[in-house]
């Protein structure tokens, strides 16, 4: 008999606000798809668990960025976040579906909801996790090696659950891609009602109000140029040269810490993760903390005075030199690339 009989496919909380769904669903989703195509004679699918009220209509989406099947809870009481009944509700999912793993994105509704459904399984949690492997030599139990900083940052620890099911994960938006979207995909609906044995709210939320981001936000931005202390003297150059590339300028912690930037555009683990297409690191020596939160960048151009920095063992392009003599130089190339 299998160890978990009965558990199967791996699961994605696909968060959403206001029916508009964050994208790290779509990426956790894109990732469960290679998971389980390395493991190929386990049959597992990946099922998306979609909550919320008036959000039916977009099972579909969730299936055209890869699900093979998307389990809907439709209820009023689901309408906002609750940490009451989106627990109650998710657990009620798992119980019944029984998912050998449930991955979830490292996001405020996340980190508050997946430790409180997983106490309530009492299930095995990772959170905050960078990277997800089926352990090749536990394939016939799906078993999940899951990976996250550790120790400040310094280290990376890669925890399993082989005891209970089923494997949960929280894990930070940005650090998977998305897969594109298949228009041609179809899959099941499953439309599920829990029993909220409490309607009473516990917590009543009286007035949500915005988040106003100032500013831009640089998760969104598909050209960042980075300042790190080494172009503390020419952050204006940096911010300027940013915005003629059509990007934004963002910094490393030492830049915030020394009070010259806004804690809302530092990278790295306990900043922002972002992942553009062109990432230009300025005066930055490539601590491991910083390039947790951009190494995924397709194009990493690093401009460093110090030919041993760390950066250049992750950019795809180094210049040695100084910032404030290389970067005008880099970005008239750039331009001129752009429209050659
Ligand atoms: C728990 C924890 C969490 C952390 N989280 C983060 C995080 O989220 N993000 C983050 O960034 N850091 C984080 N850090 C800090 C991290 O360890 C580094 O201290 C930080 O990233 C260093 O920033 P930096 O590279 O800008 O500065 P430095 O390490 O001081 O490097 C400056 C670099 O600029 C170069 N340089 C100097 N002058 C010039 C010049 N004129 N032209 C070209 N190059 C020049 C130098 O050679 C050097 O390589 C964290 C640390 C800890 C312990």
């Amino acid at each position: 008999m299998a160890k978990f009989e009965g558990y199967k496919d791996i699961y994605v909380f696909v968060e959403q606000k206001n029916g508009e769904i964050a994208n790290v669903g779509y990426e956790l989703i894109s990732e469960a798809r290679k998971l389980v195509a390395s493991i190929p004679h386990m049959n597992f699918d990946v099922v998306g668990v979609l909550l919320g009220h008036n959000i039916k209509d977009k099972a579909n989406d969730v299936i055209k960025h890869g699900a093979d099947k998307v389990i809907v809870v439709d209820d009023e009481l689901l309408a906002t976040y609750s940490t009451q009944f989106y627990a109650d509700a998710l657990t009620q999912v798992i119980n019944a579906f029984k998912p050998d793993s449930l991955l979830t994105g490292a996001t405020v509704l996340g980190r508050d909801l997946a430790p409180r459904v997983a106490a309530r399984l009492n299930a095995g949690l990772t959170a905050d996790a960078t990277k997800i492997e089926m352990d090749p030599e536990k394939e016939d139990e799906a078993l999940l090696l899951v990976t996250r900083p550790t120790f400040g940052g310094n280290l990376f620890g890669t925890i399993i659950c082989p005891d209970t099911r089923p494997q949960m994960a929280t894990i930070r938006p940005n650090v998977f891609s998305m897969d594109p979207v298949d228009e041609s995909r179809t899959g099941e609906v499953i439309e599920f009602t829990p029993e909220f044995t409490d309607k009473e709210a516990k917590v009543v939320v009286k007035e949500v109000i915005e988040k106003v981001v100032e500013g831009i936000d640089i998760t969104k931005c598909d050209i960042l140029v980075g300042a790190g202390r080494g172009a503390e003297d020419c952050l204006d150059m940096v911010a300027a040269v940013a915005e003629e590339l059509g990007g934004a300028m963002c910094a490393s912690r030492a830049v915030v810490d020394d009070g010259l930037a806004d804690k809302a555009i530092q990278v790295g683990q306990t900043g922002k993760t972002v992942r553009p297409s062109l990432y230009i690191a300025c005066g930055i020596s490539g601590a491991c903390q910083h390039v947790a939160g951009m190494e995924k960048s397709d194009m990493i151009i690093a401009i460093n005075r110090d030919p041993q920095a760390e950066i250049f063992s992750i950019a795809n392009m180094g210049f040695v030199g100084d910032v404030k003599e290389i970067l005008p130089l880099l970005k008239e190339e750039i331009i001129a690339a752009k429209k050659a």
